[in-house]
C-alpha cells in the first residue's frame, strides 16, 4: 500500500481513460488507519490517500458483480456502525471533502459525468442489486454521512460536493 497525493490520483485516472466507466464509493466498515487492498483508493481520517494498485484498470473485489470497468474508493471508517448510528469512528469532514475532490478529479480525467449513472455509493448499488438498505442491509456504505442525516442522502451530497469542487476549486488542477 503506497501513500499518494491528489496529483497521483489525477495521473492514474488519465492513464485509465476509456477503460473505466463507473465509480463506486465505500466505507471500509473498519478502523481509521486501516487501509484495505479491495479498494483502488483508500482515504484515511485526515484525508491521507493510499492505493494498492499501479493502475486503476486492475480489477479489485469492492462491489459485488460490478467490479469490471469500475474504480472503488473507500473512506477508512465506520467500524461498529449500525443502521442508525455511525459509531465511534464515523466519516470525518476531511475524509468527506477528500472523497469529493477525488470524485471530481477521477470523473474529469476519466471523461465521466458526475451523476448517479456513473458515481454511486455502495448503498445505492446494493439497493439495485437487492442487498442494500431497501431490503437486507448487507451493504449500506455512505447511505448517510452523519448521524441524523436523511437516510439515502449520502450519494447526492458527495456528488454535489464533487461538482462544486470541479467547477469552483479544482478547475485549474492538473496532473503535473
Ligand atoms: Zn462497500
Amino acid at each position: 500500500m503506497r501513500r499518494i497525493e491528489l496529483v497521483d490520483v489525477c495521473r492514474l485516472a488519465s492513464e485509465a481513460r476509456g477503460e473505466i466507466d463507473r465509480i463506486f464509493l465505500h466505507w471500509s466498515a473498519g478502523h481509521y488507519g486501516q487501509p484495505y487492498p479491495d479498494y483502488h483508493i483508500n482515504i484515511d481520517k485526515e484525508g491521507e490517500i493510499y492505493t494498492p494498485v499501479e493502475s486503476l484498470t486492475e480489477v479489485l473485489p469492492h462491489t459485488w458483480r460490478q467490479n469490471t470497468g469500475s474504480v472503488g474508493v473507500a473512506l477508512l471508517c465506520c467500524a461498529y456502525a449500525t443502521s442508525n448510528d455511525l459509531g465511534p469512528e464515523p466519516p470525518t469532514e476531511l475524509q468527506i471533502e477528500c472523497m469529493a475532490q477525488i470524485i471530481a478529479i477521477l470523473c474529469r480525467e476519466l471523461g465521466l459525468p458526475i451523476d448517479y449513472d456513473h458515481v454511486r455509493t455502495h448503498a445505492e448499488q446494493a439497493n439495485i442489486d437487492s442487498y442494500g438498505p431497501d431490503t437486507t442491509w448487507e451493504r449500506w456504505d455512505l447511505w448517510f454521512l452523519h448521524n441524523g442525516d436523511e437516510p439515502g442522502s449520502g450519494g447526492d451530497i458527495l456528488r454535489g460536493k464533487a461538482i462544486f469542487y470541479l467547477e469552483r476549486e479544482l478547475q485549474d488542477f492538473n496532473c503535473e
